[in-house]
């Protein structure tokens, strides 16, 4: 079974569009961009395009490449203040020169709709979520729009990033799953994605995940975003991967659109608790 994110999303995403119609609300997320690499461009745009979508306002703030972590923090906590701001997203990576940490941290807790701040990640850690970052966030909503059980399921998670493999990692316990984190310095990786049930991989390296790695019935979810001779693909061999998996994600169009549906989703939140 291939689990279409983008179906998904695309469902989540209309069944949005008429709960904010209905709210009467008008949420407005503002992004942030500092510099102009392609791919981040890219994804800024995809956002304010899912914004438009749904009827979430939105604002680009656009930085220069070369600026210090003080003028980041200034546009930051002028947006924290403006009132008709709900949410604030950083697009990441930032500049080598910009301290991250201080960027993240900066974000006020209720405007935090990517679910990075340490405040947030805290929450979701104690098992009471105010905004769960938003790949994980969407890949439960995923799972459970094809009804995959996991409590009780051995779940193992290639990459321990605080985007994707730990939050996931809490979500999971949260779900009553058995969960394993795997990293860059586990031991006989192969031997502990066999374990999986469901198997998640945010690695990041094109096609790294092939078929004797994963249990025959096996669900797999694949995070990584890669360039392969030109092509955009994912950390599994899907090729090789679906022909034992029982139910795989595709990239593109699996994880991707999951995640952009969940931030829409995380700005309304806001946008409901401010007001
Ligand atoms: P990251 O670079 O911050 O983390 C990578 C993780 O992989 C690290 O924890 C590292 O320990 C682990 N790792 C590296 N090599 C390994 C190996 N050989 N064996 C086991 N673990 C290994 O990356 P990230 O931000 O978590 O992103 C991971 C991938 O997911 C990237 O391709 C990124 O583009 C993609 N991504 C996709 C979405 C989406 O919406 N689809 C969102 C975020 C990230």
């Amino acid at each position: 079974m291939i689990l279409d994110g983008k179906a998904v999303s695309e469902k989540r995403l209309e069944f949005l569009k008429e709960v904010i119609g209905e709210s009467g609300l008008y949420p407005r997320l503002a992004t942030v961009i500092v510099g102009n690499d392609p791919a981040s461009q890219m994804y800024v745009r995809m956002k304010h395009r899912a914004c438009e979508r749904v009827g979430i306002g939105s604002v680009g703030i656009e930085i220069p490449g070369d600026s210090t972590t003080k003028k980041v923090l200034e546009s930051i906590s002028g947006l924290n203040r403006d009132a008709d701001i709900n949410g604030i997203l950083v697009q990441l990576p930032l500049p080598e020169q910009i301290d991250t940490d201080k960027v993240i941290t900066a974000v006020k807790t209720e405007k935090d709709v990517d679910g990075f701040h340490p405040t947030n990640l805290g929450l979701l850690m104690s098992g009471k979520p105010r905004f769960a970052p938003c790949t994980p966030k969407g890949i439960m909503n995923l799972l459970e729009d094809y009804r995959i059980p996991i409590a009780g399921e051995r779940v193992v998670i290639a990459g321990r990033s605080i985007d994707v493999g730990r939050p996931m990692a809490a979500l999971m316990t949260n779900a009553d799953a058995t969960v394993t984190v795997c990293h860059s310095r586990t031991r006989n990786l192969s031997a502990e994605l066999r374990q999986a049930d469901i198997l998640i991989s945010a690695i990041g390296k094109a096609h790294f995940i092939t078929q004797d790695m994963v249990k025959s019935g096996a669900v797999v979810v694949d995070v990584g975003i890669n360039q392969l001779n030109g092509n955009l693909v994912g950390d599994v061999d899907f090729d090789g991967v679906k022909k034992v998996a029982s139910a795989i994600t595709p990239v593109p169009g699996g994880v991707g659109p999951m995640t952009i549906a969940t931030l829409m989703e995380n700005t309304f939140l806001a946008a409901t608790r401010i007001s």
